[in-house]
């Protein structure tokens, strides 16, 4: 896996730091106005075409966050205007497994409008401080929170 991305064309950029203001526009990740952040571990961008990578060391794939994904693409697209299309992917470096996902321009509206509603959750869930659990796959034997009535532990 490592061998196909080292052969890819295009330029370079490790553990990238991303960070975009309200309005969505690329700033520093360290800027005051910063409103969201991200660090890709990998982004190689050649001309409309762009392929982003995140190592991940857990030992299995199954739970895999492709959500991760979604964003960094999104704010990718935002840095790199030219970009049409980005392959993504998650490349577990333990289990090898590589959980693959395509972006394309045409999807950015759909997909942020989906991050800012669950935005908008998170926010009233802030600021009403009401944190509803969400059973997943982590719950048996992954979920720290073992305070939670979900939690294999209990
Ligand atoms: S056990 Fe953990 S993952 Fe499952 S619902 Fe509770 S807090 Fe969420």
């Amino acid at each position: 896996m490592l061998d196909s991305l080292k052969k890819k064309k295009g330029k370079r950029h490790c553990e990238m730091k991303l960070g975009l203001d309200r309005r969505l526009e690329p700033c520093s990740f360290t800027s005051e106005h910063v409103w969201w952040r991200g660090i890709v571990d990998l982004v190689i961008v050649d001309g409309e075409k762009a392929w982003i990578v995140d190592y991940k060391t857990s030992k299995s794939a199954l739970y895999a966050d492709k959500g991760q994904l979604e964003l960094m693409a999104l704010a990718t697209f935002r840095y790199f205007p030219n970009v049409k299309k980005i392959n993504a992917g998650l490349l577990f470096v333990v289990s090898n497994n590589f959980i693959a996902e395509t972006y394309t321009s045409d999807m950015i509206v759909k997909l942020w409008k989906k991050w800012f509603s669950n935005f908008k959750r998170m926010k009233t869930a802030y600021e009403q401080d009401i944190w509803n659990a969400h059973p997943s796959g982590l719950c048996k034997r992954h979920c720290v929170v073992v305070e939670c009535i979900h939690n294999g532990s209990n």
